[in-house]
């Protein structure tokens, strides 16, 4: 898992990149989805450098770990959707269809996300 500081959220964490920013503190920036698959869809990403969230889990820090979760209850909570409810997904690897080899979670709501998987 060797992470690749080209990868475009690493841009944008670098301010080399301009992101919609919805949250950020030490440990998490938060921003729009550029294209978005629901009334709301924000990425939350770690600031620290991680693959995906096998590697998040198992290498970050137990505060950055602790900060991340809170963070993205926080702004479910500050995008209005969780009284009606609202989707995490965190994409990993390739069968898991991650396109930007950084950890993020897509919150994802503001209307029915419809089923969890699409049956072919
Ligand atoms: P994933 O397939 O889980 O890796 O999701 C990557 C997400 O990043 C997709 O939903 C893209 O629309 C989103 N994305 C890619 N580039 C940007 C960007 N510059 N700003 C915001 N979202 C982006």
């Amino acid at each position: 898992m060797t992470y690749d500081d080209q990868n475009i959220f690493a841009k944008i964490l670098r301010g080399e990149i301009p992101c919609d920013e919805v949250y950020r503190d030490e440990y998490v920036l938060a921003f729009k989805d550029i294209a978005p698959q629901a009334p709301v869809h924000i990425l939350v990403i770690p600031t620290g450098s991680y693959v995906s969230i096998e590697d998040f889990g198992l290498n970050a820090r137990a505060e950055e770990i602790t900060a991340f979760y809170a963070a993205v209850s926080k702004i479910a909570q500050g995008a209005g959707v969780t009284s009606d409810g609202f989707r995490c997904i965190a994409n990993a690897g390739a069968d898991g269809g991650q396109e930007v080899p950084h950890f993020h979670m897509h919150i994802l709501g503001g209307a029915p996300i419809g089923p969890m998987v699409i049956k072919s």
